[in-house]
């Protein structure tokens, strides 16, 4: 009798352990990123996660912005995407992209509401910090760009010129979801000294918890294409932008290319251990016992 069952469980371990299931099912995150770390293919990343303190205070009825939740999904290649990578490589599609709204993010600069909100909430716990900052430039359209290439190619060349500013379509100003700040005083103004100074250190400490981030580090112009900008912060929502600091990627391209590998290893079958099912009497016949070797 024990040969017979111990034949029946390991027969039908075995015919049952290789089930594919859906990939949904299976954990999801590749990379030790730890609970926080969100599905790229969400087509809502604050609505997952409606525990986090800023999801519930963005979301909140009694706060008298005119953003809601956002409706942008995840997508890294959307322009309208809180995780649009725009970059010399990765131009904005259609190149004359343009944002579907925009609001006042601050000195009459323009981001997409949900960043302009953000910005908002950035300038004000700056200022409560001891430090006066202001907008310098945000939304810019196609056709601002173009101008704006096209006067910094006159008067430095065409190199420097694609040092120090976005070919046409390739701006994330572009995408509303950019903005430079400044001291208010205009001291440092869009130069690299204003990462020194105590706004700029407080900027590059908090953005995050505003779901900014200084988007082209001291030293990383190999990856983004840029020059140090202190002053050029990009929105990217701040359950990404808090993860990114937590895992320490320095650049949206880095992360970027972790969501890439997390999609990947999502779309992979995961197998599992299921429960041995009930055996008709004629599985017993097909595999004795002792057949398996199995003890007496
Ligand atoms: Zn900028």
């Amino acid at each position: 009798m024990y040969r017979t069952r111990a034949a029946l469980a390991l027969a039908a371990l075995l015919a049952t352990a290789l089930l594919p299931i859906p990939a949904a099912a299976a954990d999801l995150n590749d990379d030790g990123g730890g609970t926080s770390a969100q599905d790229p293919t969400a087509q809502d990343p604050t609505a997952q996660h409606p525990a986090s303190p800023d999801a519930a205070a963005q979301d909140s009825p009694t706060q008298d912005s005119p953003v809601q939740a956002s409706p942008a999904p995840a997508s890294t290649t959307l322009a309208s995407s809180t995780l649009v990578l725009v970059n010399g490589a990765h131009p904005l599609e259609p190149l004359d992209f343009e944002p579907a709204r925009l609001a006042d993010a601050g000195s009459g600069h323009r981001m997409v509401p949900e960043a302009a909100e953000a910005m908002h909430r950035l300038l004000a716990a700056a200022a409560d910090a001891g430090h006066f900052l202001r907008v310098e430039s945000a939304y810019r359209s196609y056709a601002q760009q173009v101008a704006l290439y096209d006067r910094y190619t006159r008067q430095y060349g065409a190199a420097y010129a694609a040092r120090i500013s976005a070919r046409p379509g390739t701006s994330e100003h572009q995408t509303g979801w950019a903005a430079d700040v400044g001291l208010a005083s205009g001291e440092c103004s869009l130069l690299a000294c204003f990462g020194d100074t105590e706004a700029g250190r407080w900027v590059a400490a908090h953005a995050a918890e505003f779901g900014f981030i200084v988007r082209y580090p001291d030293g990383l112009e190999q990856v983004t294409g840029y020059r140090y900008e202190p002053w050029h912060l990009r929105f990217l929502g701040t359950e990404a932008a808090q993860e990114m600091a937590a895992l320490g990627d320095a650049t949206l391209e880095d992360y970027v290319e972790r969501l890439g590998r997390r999609a990947e290893a999502a779309a992979r079958p995961r197998y599992v251990v299921r429960p041995a099912p009930e055996h008709p009497p004629w599985y017993t016949a097909t595999f004795p016992g002792w057949a398996l070797g199995l003890p007496g």
